[in-house]
């Protein structure tokens, strides 16, 4: 499942390829793209700038046009020299931008459309979005506020509530809990100010460990493995995520999955690690 920091790597990955570039090929398999191709063609335009927002990609085009993608749980971008062989099959692609040097393709993102930046501006899944955790200007402050906002929610859920904050995924609320060791399902009312601000920036660490480039340069990968715990052996990438039944890395005790939530997202922790607020009311 596509979380910020896969968003934001695939945007930067893009970018490279695609800015200042003109595409010379559009192709879509998407009623409305089509439309708009047809209308107002998107061959000959110039891609000024690909980027992220929380997990919505945008690529923006000269002639006022943007491209906004969500991946949801199964989309991907990937970036392929002209003759490359495809590693998703053909029947998922969705969109395929083509320049001179780079065939750029979408596979199975679910949500697809144009807009104009004025659209985008007031566009409500962007507009009610929270501080982006990756973004430049991140309003930590802001991210408290609307967290508080979220009183009765347990804070696994509020830290998956994008319009609190955007780009955290499953994996890092499970992660971002147990670092700090909150445990996920404390109401946010019970918790103090201080603590979700740890929480928040937390949040905002993890997902940068996963966007900065081990080595300068060249084109990165969409995928990779990915990691909160700084330990350089891949198979203790994670702290709590996916570990179910398995030891906790800092107290020894099984980790626990729990189901429970509205969206019956999973949901690891430490039992005992994380035991010290469980039981607040
Ligand atoms: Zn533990």
């Amino acid at each position: 499942m596509p979380e910020g920091d896969t968003v934001f790597r695939a945007a930067r990955t893009l970018h490279r390829a695609l800015a200042g570039k003109q595409v010379v090929r559009f192709e879509a398999v998407l009623a409305q793209l089509s439309r708009v191709d047809d209308d107002v063609p998107i061959a000959g335009r110039t891609v000024e700038r690909v980027r992220s927002v929380g997990k919505h990609l945008l690529v923006e085009l000269s002639g006022d046009l943007v491209l906004r993608t969500h991946m949801r749980m199964n989309g991907s971008w990937h970036v392929y020299r002209h003759g490359e062989r495809w590693q998703r099959p053909r029947a998922s692609m969705r969109v395929v931008l083509e320049t001179a040097d780079f065939q750029v393709v979408a596979f199975d993102v679910l949500v697809a459309e144009f807009r104009t930046a004025r659209e985008l501006a007031r566009d409500p899944a962007l507009a009610a979005l929270g501080p982006d955790v990756l973004g430049a200007g991140f309003d930590e402050g802001e991210a408290v506020r609307r967290l508080r906002g979220h009183g009765a929610m347990g804070i696994g859920d509020a830290l998956l509530d994008q319009r609190a904050l955007a780009g955290i995924g499953n994996v890092f609320k499970s992660e971002v809990c147990f670092a700090e060791r909150v445990h996920p399902f404390t109401p946010v009312a019970a918790l103090d100010d201080e603590t979700l601000l740890r929480l928040v920036r937390t949040a905002r660490r993890f997902l940068e460990m996963n966007v900065r480039e081990s080595s300068g340069g060249g084109m990165v990968t969409v995928t990779g493995v990915r990691r909160t715990t700084r330990r350089g052996d891949p198979s203790a990438s994670l702290w709590v995520y996916g570990r179910a039944g398995k030891p906790c890395r800092v107290c020894g005790e099984r980790i626990v999955v729990d189901r429970r939530g509205p969206q019956a997202r999973s949901t690891y922790f430490c039992p005992r690690c994380e035991a010290s607020t469980a039981s607040r009311p």
